[in-house]
């Protein structure tokens, strides 16, 4: 077990990313990592150990609007800085937080290889975003419909968020044998794989049943 955090809207996301992390730590973690969106890039902060080692990285005036938070619980690649989570796709577009196992990960891992990627870490989430990537500009999807129609040829438990920087004001998630729920507020959203981080802001959820995906 272990957790995932998403924040969209007009508010700084990263304090309350943050927050929202620590609230999952009940669930068990090696390692805890947050990206947003920033000046059309993803910047990625991850730590091996807890949330309070992330955040002695993260500087108080760091703000982001569409921020992803994660904790892991290691299945594929060790406990490490590098195997922790945001991970981004090759071309540095998109980035995925992932709670669950991708079970056919090392066929498509094989694939890419194939088609020239090459991944930074160990971890069946790495593959999943490059696939979603490669999906995405061979058949020129918006990124729902990447994300679509990549968990088509994924077998595995899976819970993800996903953002991009060509679509700066969206979030993908999606859900199969993995808790998610989305939590709807006033001008914005939070998604984590328990209501708790987002309570305090709103008390609308939705909770996402298998194989649904969300824009
Ligand atoms: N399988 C992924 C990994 O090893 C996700 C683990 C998790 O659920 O945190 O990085």
């Amino acid at each position: 077990m272990c957790g995932i955090v998403g924040y969209i809207g007009n508010e700084n996301g990263v304090p309350i990313v943050l927050d929202g992390i620590t609230r999952l730590e009940y669930r068990g973690y090696d390692s805890a990592g947050l990206c947003f969106l920033k000046s059309s890039k993803i910047q990625i902060f991850k730590k091996q150990g807890k949330v309070r080692d992330l955040q002695s990285l993260i500087k108080k005036n760091i703000i982001g609007n569409i921020v992803m938070g994660h904790t892991r619980w290691a299945t594929h690649g060790k406990p490490s800085d590098k195997n922790a989570h945001p991970h981004m796709s090759m071309n540095k577009k998109l980035a995925i937080v992932h709670n669950g196992i991708i079970e056919n990960y090392d066929s498509i891992k094989k694939g890419l290889v194939q088609r020239g990627y090459i991944f930074k870490s160990e971890t069946d989430t790495e593959v999943l975003i490059n696939l979603i990537e490669y999906i995405k500009l061979d058949s020129n999807l918006s990124l729902v419909e990447a994300v679509q129609q990549t968990l088509t040829q994924v077998v595995g438990a899976y819970s993800i968020a996903v953002i991009s920087v060509d679509d700066p004001e969206k979030m993908v998630v999606a859900k199969k044998g993995s808790p998610l729920v989305i939590g709807v507020g006033k001008s914005e959203y939070f998604v984590a794989s328990d209501p708790a981080p987002f309570l305090k802001f709103t008390k609308r959820a939705i909770y996402l049943d298998d194989g649904e995906v969300a824009e």
